[in-house]
């Protein structure tokens, strides 16, 4: 598998859990606010020096009993063909797995989790469930067959008996308050929703600079969307 990044210690990306993350190269949709355009835009993918697979599962090795989980994201992970095997391996290590995903590949992650190689999953809500909507913030790379394998994810993980958490990067140019009310609408019965705020970085896939939305505003948000799923802020 391509993998173009490899942080050896996270305390937050796995919950509760000590992790380690390993980020996948490449990515079907091309969100505006994406902050890893490394990872993302083909001629920025050339400057990366990949990491060998061996080098993480030697450091795996040698961190069984301190290490808890591996968080794999990206890009986008399911679009390799070899992450399942890939996971398979880390979970016969003992490791949690999780897996980021944008929710394009309903049934590589129905498989995952019933073949029990994911832990936990966390998946992206990017807007209100309206194709345009949608293909506003991914870009036009997504198709109707991409937004459909989309909403197909979400019906997996709500059916599903895996740990998982839907999540939405609030971004002022792409969202109104009633979009995100409709995917709380959408998200009903869901174990977990979280909002978390754009992050400002200078480099964006977009190349456009975008806004967050202010923390009075979250707070509504979260309090209407209360009535209606599992949401809460992440900071
Ligand atoms: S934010 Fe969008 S473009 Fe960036 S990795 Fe995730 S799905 Fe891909």
């Amino acid at each position: 598998m391509r993998i173009g990044g490899f942080q050896k210690l996270s305390l937050v990306d796995y919950p509760g859990k000590i992790s380690c993350i390993v980020f996948t190269i490449g990515c079907n949709l091309r969100c505006g606010y994406c902050y890893v355009p490394q990872l993302v835009l083909p001629e920025r993918i050339r400057d990366l020096k990949e990491v060998p697979e061996g080098e993480i599962f030697s450091f795996l090795e040698r961190n069984k009993g301190l290490n808890d989980a591996v968080v794999i994201t990206g890009g986008e992970p399911t679009i390799h063909r070899e992450l399942p095997s890939f996971m398979e391996r880390i979970k016969r290590m003992g490791f949690l797995v999780a897996l980021e995903t944008n929710g394009t590949n309903p049934d590589m992650l129905e498989g995952l989790i019933e073949e029990r190689l994911v832990d936990y999953v966390e998946m992206d809500v990017k807007t209100a469930l309206e194709f345009e909507k949608y293909r506003e913030i991914t870009g036009d790379v997504l198709t109707e067959e991409m937004f459909e394998n989309v909403k197909e994810s979400i019906k997996v993980l709500l059916r599903s008996e895996v740990d998982y958490e839907f999540r939405t990067t609030l971004v002022k140019e792409y969202h109104s308050v009633e979009d995100i009310l409709e995917i709380c609408r959408a998200l009903k019965g869901a174990k977990a929703y979280y909002l978390q705020n754009l992050r400002v970085m200078n480099e964006l896939v977009g190349g456009k600079a975008l806004t967050p939305f202010s923390r009075e505003e979250i707070e509504e948000i979260v309090a209407e969307g209360r009535k209606l799923t599992n949401v809460r802020f992440r900071e």
